[in-house]
């Protein structure tokens, strides 16, 4: 199922350079998680990426063009009714470490793609209203989650190896030390890949599925899977959350979505979490 990028390959544009043309609006599902907190996923239509990030890619690390990611941040942030300043990424090291967010990276924070050394997690939560936390994804799945009496947010990236390691519920523990009560949260678990077309070999199924319950399963051709947001779901209940979304779209079989099985090198989309200010 990979893209073929329409036209010959030598008349594809050059990857990075952004389209000349005005993009339509941006791809971006809008959510009210919980009262006074919006969320957002955003896909993968709408920005000015060149192949193979096309076209609303909003990772740096991806290999694309700096000044598309840009553009393409500047988008999201207007749909969303935000200053592209106040989004704040993390650099994603599939680990488990928290951290609190109290102001955005710096004046260049919303154009800048690096993250500092601090932001590199993948789990933040603040208390400042408008301030926006960024996960960025292609197959594994955001969870953003959300006190609204504690006045908390909080939004990690939890693919196999940080769902593995209990980053969802390191990042609720961290909610809760800080003035939240896991009863009062809601969740929401983002697009991600589907147990049905994440095949994974049997002994790595059998070590998830032994740390995190309910995430082994079966894929549509009979072989071992994982089914993360089974597997975030129990952690979420395990934890106390009671209340749960999901966003039960798959990466793999939606052409709207990015996705690393699927295409290899590819952009990533985001799930975007803030206070409403
Ligand atoms: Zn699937």
């Amino acid at each position: 199922m990979s893209q073929a990028p329409s036209g010959s390959a030598d008349a594809r544009p050059a990857a990075g350079r952004p389209r000349d043309n005005a993009p339509a609006a941006p791809a971006v599902r809008l959510l009210t998680l919980a009262p006074g907190v919006r969320a957002a996923f955003t896909g993968r239509h709408g920005g000015v990426s060149a192949p193979p990030y096309d076209s609303l890619n909003l990772s740096a690390g991806s290999g694309d063009s700096e000044a598309a990611v840009v553009r393409n941040r500047s988008l999201v942030a207007a749909a969303c009714g935000l200053v592209p300043a106040r989004v704040t990424w993390m650099r994603q090291v599939r680990g488990a470490d928290v951290g609190q967010v109290r102001e955005p990276a710096g004046p260049a924070a919303g154009g800048a793609m690096a993250a500092s050394p601090a932001q590199c997690r993948d789990a933040s939560f603040t208390a400042v209203p408008g301030l926006a936390l960024g996960v960025l994804c292609a197959d594994c799945p955001a969870v953003l989650l959300a006190d609204p009496v504690a006045g908390l947010i909080g939004a990690a990236h939890s693919g196999r190896t940080g769902t593995a390691l209990g980053v969802v519920p390191a990042l609720v523990r961290a909610m809760t030390g800080a003035g939240a009560d896991p009863a009062r949260m809601d969740a929401v678990i983002g697009p991600a890949i589907c147990g049905a077309c994440y095949e994974v070999p049997k002994q790595m199924r059998d070590a998830v599925a032994t740390v995190v319950p309910g995430s082994g399963c079966v894929t549509r051709a009979g072989t071992p899977g994982l089914d993360l947001r089974a597997g975030l779901a129990a952690q979420l209940a395990a934890a106390g959350v009671r209340r749960v979304q999901t966003d039960a779209r798959c990466t793999a079989e939606d052409p709207g979505l990015y996705s690393y099985r699927r295409d290899g090198r590819t952009g990533r989309f985001a799930g975007l979490v803030w206070l409403a200010p």
